[in-house]
């Protein structure tokens, strides 16, 4: 399996193949483009019937397998075997099996043939679907670093799920350290806690003082400092990392096969998407020939994949316009993973996706509405991959949050909330409509206390989080500081 980048001329792609070991510690392709297979692996119905009945761990094994070529077979099925165990997905709740990892739970069966299918991605260690990529990465950096006798500093900032989702996968890891920057005391004190009660010594807290774009700014600054980079080993796990979108795609064959019992029924995927890394996997799901009915993108008022989806205009928002919601971590002003999609729809052509996302940086988007002066018209190719949107609000979310709980007994979080709500809007008759649930309510107890009056409910050994020995330093945004203790603390 090769892989290219979508700003690639079809000249540099075949020149320059890389393997899946070679963009795993990576991010962007040197061209500014995003990776992805020269091809995506097909599969049969006799092979999605095969895997109705594997676990978890084996049926992410037979997926990765076809897309990380390099790695010999029986290390990589070690390594899911021991990343998707029961004892990292416990926060399972009641009516659900931990040893499903994503278990399903039928929500609601219509009279008229509708039905609504909740699929639970949260149950892993910080209690959000970014589990479910990060601690494959956890082991596959450990993995790949001993293979080639290297160290690697992470380096980040985080307002909360992605921070903390990096540190539990990485905390104990061989060869790793993680620098994690937050803006102090501006994340949930449940998050905080959630972070800076790691005790593990390759787990650095710096709390900036400022907000998340102070410490946006700070990671930027020191990742211009190419020399400073390379002598301390710097890297990043963010949401276009490569392998953190193949280990979701998993999870949409799980779902299928779970709520399916032949290839024939139809299902639809409801996602609350920010980045669109989420939704993304399951785009190559379907790709891949699973047989995917619709994928409808969820958004809160942050709706400019919703906008897109409505009207084939991709119109990026100033950090002026982006709002902060009681979804927090879908409140974007881009998404960062679209260019994969966007490649697609035009055909798989890099240089026009270079010229498009170009124009994302001169004039703050694109328009592939057709109409005159468009930048062309592909926006009537997108039913054909299956993709809708809908968009939700603050309001929306109380009341949904409240109707779940009435009408099934289950508090939602937030983020869910919106899924819900969209996958409402699109129920079909004969076709399962599966939400993605990306967080547990625990997260985000503010907004439930708001909609139900009274707390959500915690997973066990969350419930004194707060009163645990914290550990995280305080720093001034100052780049030169901030070089410094990354020196100090690596020895390098
Ligand atoms: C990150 C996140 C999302 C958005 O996922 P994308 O991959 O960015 O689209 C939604 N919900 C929760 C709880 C998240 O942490």
């Amino acid at each position: 399996m090769q892989y290219v980048s979508t700003r690639a001329a079809a000249s540099a792609a075949s020149s320059s193949p890389q393997q899946f070991s070679d963009i795993l510690l990576g991010g962007l392709a040197a061209d500014g483009g995003l990776f992805l297979p020269s091809a995506y692996p097909q599969v049969s119905g006799a092979e999605l019937d095969a895997w109705r009945q594997l676990s978890y761990a084996d049926l992410a094994f037979e997926i990765l397998r076809k897309f990380a070529t390099d790695i010999p077979e029986a290390d990589l099925r070690a390594l899911t075997a021991k990343t998707y165990t029961k004892e990292v997905y416990r926060n399972a709740r009641a009516g659900e099996k931990a040893s499903q990892i994503t278990p399903l739970r039928v929500l609601e069966e219509g009279d008229n043939g509708t039905k609504l299918v909740l699929q639970a991605l949260s149950n892993g260690p910080t209690l959000a679907f970014k589990d479910m990529a990060m601690q494959l990465l956890g082991n596959l950096f450990e993995y790949t670093l001993a293979k080639q006798n290297a160290e690697l500093n992470i380096f980040g900032a985080t307002s909360g799920d992605t921070g903390s989702a990096a540190e539990y996968a990485m905390r104990g890891k061989k060869g790793i350290r993680v620098f994690m920057l937050s803006p102090h005391q501006k994340m949930s004190a449940f998050q905080t806690a959630q972070m800076f009660s790691l005790q593990d010594p390759n787990i650095f807290n710096i709390a900036i003082e400022g907000v998340f774009d102070d410490a946006q700014d700070m990671v930027k600054a020191v990742s211009n400092d190419l020399p400073f980079k390379t002598k301390q080993k710097i890297g990043t796990v963010n949401s276009i990392n490569w392998a953190r979108v193949v280990a979701q795609v998993v999870y949409y064959f799980r779902g299928y096969l779970s709520a399916t019992t032949s290839n024939d029924q139809k299902v639809s995927f409801t996602v609350p998407s920010g980045n669109f890394g989420n939704i993304c996997a399951g785009h190559i799901a379907r790709m891949m020939g699973l047989p995917i009915d619709k994928l409808i993108a969820a958004t809160n008022e942050n709706d400019v994949l919703d906008e897109f989806f409505r009207t084939g205009v991709y119109r990026v928002r100033k950090s002026a316009e982006t709002y902060h919601t009681s979804s927090p971590s879908m409140d974007i002003s881009k998404a960062s993973n679209f260019e994969r999609f966007i490649y697609d729809l035009v055909g798989r052509d890099g240089e026009r996706t270079r010229a498009l996302f170009h124009k994302v940086e001169t004039h703050g988007g694109f328009d592939l509405s057709g109409k005159p002066g468009s930048d062309g018209d592909e926006f009537k190719l997108v039913a054909k991959y299956g993709f809708k949107s809908g968009k939700s609000t603050h309001d929306d979310r109380l009341n949904t949050i409240r109707d779940v709980a009435d009408d099934y007994g289950i508090v939602i979080d937030t983020h869910t909330a919106d899924g819900i709500k969209v996958a409402r809007e699109n129920l079909e008759p004969g076709v399962t409509m599966i939400v993605l649930e990306t967080a547990l309510a625990a997260k985000f107890n503010e907004t439930i206390l708001d909609a139900l009056g009274e707390d959500a409910e915690r997973p066990e050994g969350f419930e004194n989080i707060e009163d645990l020995p914290q550990k995280f330093v305080v720093m001034k945004p100052d780049v030169e500081k901030m070089k410094a203790y990354i020196a100090a603390n690596t020895g390098l």
